[in-house]
């Protein structure tokens, strides 16, 4: 087995170039996914084309209109660490602060995160929830998606062949927002069993806005408007919040594996959604 061409290129668009020129290249940001893969013999690529001589592709702005721009190569520890995220923004900082542990953290990147999707990852609930939306860039040119379309099954996204994610951007939302993310997980640093990513509005103790995204309990987050309409309106009353956890567990699609069966996931969804939704709102008083 020979040894994959290394390509350095320094900007996005040769990137996606070299890319499509190659069925058989992978891009390579952060390494701490892919690099494991290559190491265990489970991918081969022919070449690989990094990510981290183009200018301008890591890095956290804020802009006038208060949404935040994040760059594809910026590490999980520049996210979790960031002052940028504001209001319900914060549930993506939270997210990334739990992500693995610090070496990780100092590897991986959010662009290949969520180009990987891993069921079990932290940022695509928090995304869907934060109603995130994905800059993609390819041959074609760029275009955006809500993060609900990027993740369309187990490890796929929308990205076509040669396409790049180049940014994720976070709307600014409503500035009494709060976010908050619930991460269950066997032991401190490991994938979610089951998380729950927030950004909950109070008015006068009502809920008037609510977002609630479920991650690891199927091919990608669960995000219910009908269970978000249960709690609209209400004080986030036990009733409310009952309904909308039952609704949301019979709309995932977990399965077996080794950190907990399909039955475990689903039982736990409503107490895991209770548990984030009352934290939300605590820190909303
Ligand atoms: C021990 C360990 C524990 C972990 N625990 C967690 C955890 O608890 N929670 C969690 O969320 N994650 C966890 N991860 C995953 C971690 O967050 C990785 O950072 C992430 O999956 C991959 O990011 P990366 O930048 O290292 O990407 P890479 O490993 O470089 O690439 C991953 C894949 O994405 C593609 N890719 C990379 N960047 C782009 C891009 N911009 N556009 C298109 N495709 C791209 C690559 O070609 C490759 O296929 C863990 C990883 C390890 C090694």
């Amino acid at each position: 087995m020979s040894a994959p061409l290394l390509h350095m290129p320094d900007s996005l668009k040769e990137a996606a170039r070299l890319l499509a020129a190659d069925p058989e290249a992978k891009c390579l940001a952060g390494g701490a996914t892919l690099v494991a893969m290559m190491n265990a013999g489970l991918v081969q690529p022919s070449a690989l084309v990094s990510l981290r001589k183009i200018e301008g592709l890591a890095g956290i702005e804020r802009r006038a209109d208060g949404s935040v721009r994040i760059g594809a190569m910026t590490r999980h520890r520049i996210t979790a660490n960031s002052s940028e995220l504001a209001a319900g923004q914060t549930v993506v900082k939270q997210a990334a602060s739990v992500i693995a542990n610090p070496p990780v953290r100092n590897m991986g990147t959010m662009g290949g995160s969520i180009a990987f999707a891993d069921p079990g990852a932290d940022y695509p609930p928090a995304l869907v929830a934060a109603d995130a939306e994905i800059e993609l860039l390819g041959g074609g040119g760029t275009r955006r998606l809500k993060a609900a379309e990027f993740f369309t099954d187990w490890y796929q996204t929308a990205l076509e062949p040669g396409e790049l994610v180049a940014a994720i951007h976070l709307p600014a939302g409503d500035a009494r927002a709060i976010g908050h993310y619930d991460k269950l997980a066997r032991v401190e640093g490991d994938y979610a069993t089951a998380s729950v990513a927030v950004v909950l509005t109070l008015a006068g103790g009502i809920c008037t806005g609510i977002a609630i995204a479920v991650g690891a309990c199927g091919p990608k987050p669960v995000r219910l408007a009908e269970a978000e309409r249960k709690l609209i309106g209400s004080e986030l009353d036990d009733a409310s919040l009952a309904a909308a956890g039952v609704l949301l567990a019979d709309a995932a699609d977990p399965v077996d594996d080794v950190r907990a069966s399909a039955d475990y996931r689903r039982l736990v969804i409503p107490r895991l959604v209770r548990r984030a939704v009352r934290a939300a709102r605590a820190l909303a008083r």
